[in-house]
């Protein structure tokens, strides 16, 4: 894809911070450093933030809770929100007539979200719609706070929820946006603000419905929200300010030797996203792409580090100095394999649309299908928590082959991993998956099976759950050893 050549540049910079990076005193004092630089090189600057760290697990962890009976913690939930936001507002907003308005607003959300534990627990139920509404709330807070304590700061924001600017579907847990009526709403919303001179913060995570009702876009959604912002706008840039320095050749918590990779092309991070790396939510590199706007991915904690560039595929085809084809190795835990076996499958046509059609209808998605060295067996991996419902569903689905031994069994695996190599070249330089399989090998890993996948930027293997910090260990050292 060419580079987007833009008649004015740095006018547009959306930068979206994640809960570690707003979830304390501390970290939110960078935030205000990192935007007052950037507001200094900048004409228009956007905020996006997530949640403070830990609150879109308590609050969701509540609503569960409360969907079985059990309201006794919600006292203590309550507690725990108000000490959370409470302890920042006293340490960075020193004017106490702004601290006790923005406390009172996120005191009357922390009350709503109680009243909607008490609902489900009524209902004995918590209904998508109930868990996106409950979930909301956590940016609906962060955003209040953050706002504030940019304006203590001096620097002049709004707060803005994103039920004003993302119109989505009813998918509740995790909405599609309406491109269209999006870029329209977030343009009058945020055009005239910025054009003032202020930076507005607005929601990560959520949407709306055209109706109005709230939505989220699927955990970790916070960055998809920038990349939909961005790309409307449209930005020229869009920052992900995170707890780790960018994108890395490894998860830095289970490689302590992983390094930053200085840049990263659009197909290798979404392969790296896709295949669990956590550190950017999959569905932000689209709307970035298509819109031909930057991306770049850096460390709130120390926003000196240049982090990682997002490149188009064509430049990342010619390497940097020392760059290994290998770029990097990420890792998808429970996960179980299913397979569907039965010599009277030989030939006929439509098991595996059948198949799959039965997995799409419980909701699940299939991250792989495994190379079959016959047509006699079906075999993907689906993550464990959904295989229950796929189980049942194959079965029924096939009730009649079933019974007729046209299909002997279907059965999933204990749990297994899902180990993905990514870098250009992987698939195609002669020797690197030998390479990939001795070093398995070598450190006593079975590899379960092979992805058969489409992309040619990657490689993934289905190794024993206990195995998976080995086989990544292991692989690592092909890129830094
Ligand atoms: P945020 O709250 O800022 O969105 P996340 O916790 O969602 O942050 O994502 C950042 C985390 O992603 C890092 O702390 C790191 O442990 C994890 N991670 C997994 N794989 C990688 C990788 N290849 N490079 C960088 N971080 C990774
Ligand atoms: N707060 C949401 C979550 O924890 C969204 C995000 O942080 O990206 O999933
Ligand atoms: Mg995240």
């Amino acid at each position: 894809m060419p580079e987007r050549l833009s008649p004015l540049p740095h006018q547009t910079l959306v930068m979206k911070f994640g809960g570690t990076s707003v979830g304390s005193a501390r970290a939110m004092e960078n935030v205000i450093q990192i935007v007052r630089q950037a507001r200094a090189e900048w004409p228009r600057v956007a905020v996006i933030t997530s949640a403070l760290a830990g609150v879109t697990n308590l609050l969701l962890e509540s609503a569960a809770q409360s969907a079985r009976g059990e309201t006794s913690q919600l006292p203590e939930a309550e507690q725990t929100l108000l000490a959370n936001h409470q302890t920042i507002a006293t340490s960075l907003i020193a004017d106490e007539s702004r601290r006790a308005a923005v406390m009172e607003e996120i005191g009357g959300l922390v009350r709503s979200f109680v009243e909607l534990c008490h609902a489900i627990s009524v209902l004995g139920e918590a209904t998508p719609r109930a868990l996106d509404a409950v979930a909301s709330l956590g940016e609906r807070m962060s955003v209040r706070l953050l706002a504030a304590v940019l304006e203590s700061a001096g620097i002049p924001s709004k707060f803005i929820e994103a039920t004003e600017l993302i119109v989505t579907d009813n998918h509740f847990q995790s909405a599609h946006p309406d491109f269209g009526l999006t870029t329209e709403r977030t343009r009058h919303v945020l055009l005239p603000l910025l054009e003032q001179g202020f930076t507005p913060v607005i929601t990560g995570f959520l949407g709306a419905t055209r109706d109005g009702l709230v939505t989220t876009l699927g955990r970790g959604g916070s960055d998809y929200s920038a990349g939909i912002i961005g790309a409307v706008l449209p930005a020229d840039d869009v920052w992900i300010w995170t707890d780790v320095d960018g994108v890395m050749t490894a998860d830095p918590r289970l490689v302590p030797q992983a390094q930053t990779l200085p840049q990263i092309s659009y197909s290798e991070i979404a392969e790296l996203a896709y295949f669990g790396a956590k550190v950017l939510h999959p569905k932000t590199i689209r709307p970035v792409v298509e819109a031909g706007i930057g991306l770049r991915i850096c460390n709130t904690f120390n926003p000196a580090h240049p982090g990682t560039r997002l490149v188009s595929n064509g430049k990342a085809e010619n390497p940097l100095p020392g760059e290994k084809v290998i770029k990097a190795v990420t890792a998808i835990r429970r996960q179980k394999l299913v397979t569907i076996e039965g010599r009277g499958m030989l030939g006929v046509p439509g098991v595996a649309a059948r198949a799959f059609a039965a997995v799409a209808s419980t909701g699940t998605s299939v991250p792989l299908i495994t190379q079959a060295s016959s047509e006699q067996s079906i075999c993907f991996s689906i993550p464990s928590e959904a295989c229950h419902a796929v189980l049942s569903a194959l079965e029924k689905t096939f009730a009649s082959e079933l019974a007729q031994r046209d299909i002997d069994r279907v059965w999933a695996t204990e749990d297994v991993s899902i180990i993905t190599v990514v870098g250009h070249g992987t698939r195609h330089t002669p020797g690197v998956a030998g390479q990939i399989f001795t070093q398995l090998g070598q450190a006593g890993i079975n590899v379960l099976a092979i992805a058969h996948g489409s992309s040619d930027v990657s490689i993934s293997m289905v190794v024993e759950s206990t195995e998976t910090e080995t086989a990544v260990k292991a692989l690592h050292k092909l890129i830094v050893s």
